[in-house]
């Protein structure tokens, strides 16, 4: 059959969204096998209702309206997100995170890889490990 221009397969071509999330595995991996910025850097908050998470897979969870009065950091540094931080910073894995788990218990990259290289969050990385803190303001938010 005759090929169009374009149909060919290069089987040795790797993208660079590929090479980016293969990059950011290893970064990642050298903080620990679950450590996901996106719990640090990204939030999608519903004003609306209070509710929020950090990327959008986990489930949303409502802000404590009484810690925001005192601090807006907490619309998203939530109790509830510090503690699913921590976890990952001890190396393991929050349950609501799935969506990811059952990606890489495939073998496959997870959102954890993609969407840390593709926002450019790895930059972030050394800063992070600086602080080591589990509070932090959102680099990107969403909603
Ligand atoms: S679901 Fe995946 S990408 Fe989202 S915060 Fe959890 S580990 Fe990160």
């Amino acid at each position: 059959m005759k090929q169009n221009k374009g149909d060919g397969v290069d089987e040795n071509f790797k993208s660079d969204f590929l090479s980016d999330a293969e990059q950011a595995q290893q970064k990642l991996d050298t903080v620990s096998p679950s450590f996901c910025l996106a719990k640090w850097k990204q939030l999608s908050l519903h004003l609306t209702t209070g509710m929020n998470n950090s990327c959008y897979h986990p489930p949303l969870h409502r802000a404590d309206a009484d810690a925001i009065k005192l601090n807006p950091s907490a619309l998203h540094n939530t109790d509830f997100k510090k503690q699913q931080r921590k976890l990952m910073l001890e190396g393991t894995r929050p349950p609501e995170c799935s969506y990811c788990w059952a990606m890489e218990d495939n073998n496959k990259l997870s959102d954890r890889h993609y969407v840390v290289a593709s926002l450019g969050q790895l930059k972030t990385l050394k800063l992070l490990r600086m602080l080591h803190g589990i509070k932090t303001l959102p680099q990107v938010m969403l909603k």
